[in-house]
């Protein structure tokens, strides 16, 4: 299962909700493995340092009798950087051979980390909608991808970037304001829709409202989309019991400080940004978030 959408949509929150229940795993946004994840002096959600972890050390122990980290990580620049969109744009149209081996690289990780895990569903929360592309090209290693489109209210997205502690300063701050930021909610979510949610690919839009305000409705359409049965997991919230992260290596900070997550039904807050960031978000990407059901004076709407 990939996750596709915006940075800060409640990824990391979606997919240890998921992996709670017991054919589904999480790892985090899988793009970052190796680099940063694998790097000596990294961390996992359970605890240990990553190259200790016996979990992911096996994990590539098994990756590596087939292919190699070096060559996962090459292929990751070529491909999936941001840098490299509109090479890995028409690399998946020309479907070349060497894309074809990054495909399989990336696939046989995946079954590695089933394999390990003894889950059947792996969730990957990397977002690039082209990354999520190439997984298509594994199909006949018997690696099927399935796209769910996180999408959060835009103002919830500038309001959590715009206050992230360490804005950078000098000439990146400009990329930083709520122009910027409502055009890059804006690109991430039409390429997730123009990419994935075309022609018979598997594909589900969830918004992240909706989980925190009805998460057994929300989890019932995830479950009948994965043909999963998640009445485990709505009952887990229904009672509050914690969930713990397994082997998380890339989410988020929150999950970093803790690695159980408590989720309860509850109302959305508003947004807290000011008046002239709300205003410049809807000149800028107000048509979309009105698409996924998003009004300018109030919240999600149904
Ligand atoms: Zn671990």
């Amino acid at each position: 299962m990939y996750v596709c959408g915006t940075h800060r949509s409640g990824a990391t929150i979606l997919g240890v909700l998921l992996s709670a229940h017991p054919e589904v795993f999480f790892a985090g946004e899988l793009y970052k493995f190796p680099v940063p994840t694998w790097d000596p002096g990294r961390r996992c959600s359970c605890g240990s340092m990553v190259r200790e972890c016996p979990f992911w050390t096996e994990v590539v122990r098994d990756f590596e009798r087939q292919s190699s980290v070096a060559d996962l990580r090459r292929g990751q620049r070529r491909y999936e950087s941001w840098e490299a969109l509109p090479r890995g744009l028409i690399a998946l149209r020309l479907r070349g051979q060497e894309l074809r081996d990054h495909a399989a690289r990336m696939a046989t990780l995946a079954q590695a980390i089933a394999v390990r895990s003894g889950q059947r569903i792996v969730v990957d929360a990397s977002r690039s909608p082209v990354r999520g592309l190439i997984y298509l090209l594994a199909r006949r290693q018997g690696v099927e991808a399935a796209y769910i489109h996180l999408v959060r209210d835009g103002r919830t997205y500038l309001q959590s970037e715009l206050s992230r502690p360490g804005l950078p300063t000098g000439p990146s701050r400009l990329l930083n304001n709520a122009f910027m930021l409502a055009g890059r909610w804006l690109t991430m979510n039409l390429l997730a829709l123009g990419l994935l949610s075309r022609g018979r690919l598997p594909y589900l839009r969830v918004r992240y409202e909706d989980l925190l305000a009805h998460p057994e409705e929300t989890l019932g359409r995830i479950g009948e989309f994965l043909g999963v049965d998640f009445q485990s997991v709505v009952a887990m919230v229904r009672s509050r019991t914690p969930i713990a992260s397994r082997h998380v290596i890339a989410g988020n900070r929150a999950l970093k400080q803790s690695s159980t997550l408590t989720l309860w039904s509850r109302p959305v807050p508003p947004s807290m940004i000011n008046r002239r960031s709300r205003w410049t978000f809807w000149i800028v990407a107000g048509w979309l978030a009105g698409f996924f059901g998003y009004r300018p004076r109030t919240g999600a709407e149904g």
